[in-house]
């Protein structure tokens, strides 16, 4: 498989506190990875230096090309798209609006359209409140258009901060369905979890990280049998 995305000593730093202290990371086409960790361990940070959201020191390749230092609409175009922890919606605008400004770089009206039919199909809550103002979706439902919107842009990797956050299991379950079959697509994703167990379910390979280091990285399947990981993360 081919290396997608890589990072050779990534670090970030605010003010004088060094939250992130030279990680290496390396994804590969088609994976679906998760970052676990605690609060405060440097997962969110990361997410938001390889999109260009925040300056970071150390490299970052993309396709074998340097993308260090470029801005994050540069980084949109080139595949990379955040969903953010919140969801970023636009409260005030509806449904639909907010897929369509998923598509903004884009140009390809009536492949737009497709599109826009296959996040329908894929979230029907989202087909019957087209109209609706996105601020008025209940969590879950926000959490699938920040999805959405996210696919609007054709991303080639899919970075996810927290899809799990402050939803009721069931909904959750929901959710990481869609990310399978997101993945079962052929984007290539990035995912950031508290839910640590759901995580390392979902994906092949997690990386584990711990006050700005990466301290663990496996396949998922044996991280969710190391006892390591099993007393911090898995409450086991
Ligand atoms: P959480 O799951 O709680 O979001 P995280 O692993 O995603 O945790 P980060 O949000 O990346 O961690 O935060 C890493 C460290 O950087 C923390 O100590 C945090 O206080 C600090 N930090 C994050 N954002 C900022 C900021 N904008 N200004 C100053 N410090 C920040």
């Amino acid at each position: 498989m081919s290396v997608l995305l890589r990072t050779r000593q990534l670090a970030i730093s605010y003010g004088g506190i060094q939250a992130v202290k030279g990680i290496d990371l390396e994804i590969h086409q088609g994976e679906l990875v998760c970052l676990i960790g605690a609060n405060g361990a440097g997962k969110s940070s990361t997410l938001n230096a390889l999109c260009g959201m925040i300056p970071a020191a150390g490299e970052i390749f993309f396709q074998d090309q340097t993308i260090t230092g470029q801005a994050s609409h540069s980084l949109l175009r080139k595949g990379i798209t955040l969903v953010p922890e919140g969801r970023g919606i636009f409260g005030r605008l509806t449904v639909e609006e907010n897929l369509l400004m998923g598509a903004y770089i884009r140009r390809d009206r009536a492949a737009i359209r497709q599109d826009m039919k296959k996040i329908y199909e894929l979230f029907p809550r989202l087909d019957e409140r087209r109209t609706q103002a996105a601020g008025t979706l209940s969590g879950g439902e926000q959490q699938m258009l920040a999805l959405g919107r996210a696919m609007m842009s054709r991303p080639r990797l899919l970075l996810l901060d927290e899809p799990s956050m402050g939803l009721a299991p069931l909904v959750v379950q929901r959710i990481f369905a869609t990310i399978n079959q997101i993945a079962a697509e052929g984007v290539t994703l990035l995912l950031v979890e508290q839910n640590a167990k759901l995580a390392l379910q979902v994906s092949q390979r997690g990386y584990v990280m711990e006050n700005g280091v990466i301290t663990l990285a496996d396949a998922s399947a044996n991280l969710l049998g190391n006892p390591q990981v099993q007393q911090a993360y898995l409450g086991l």
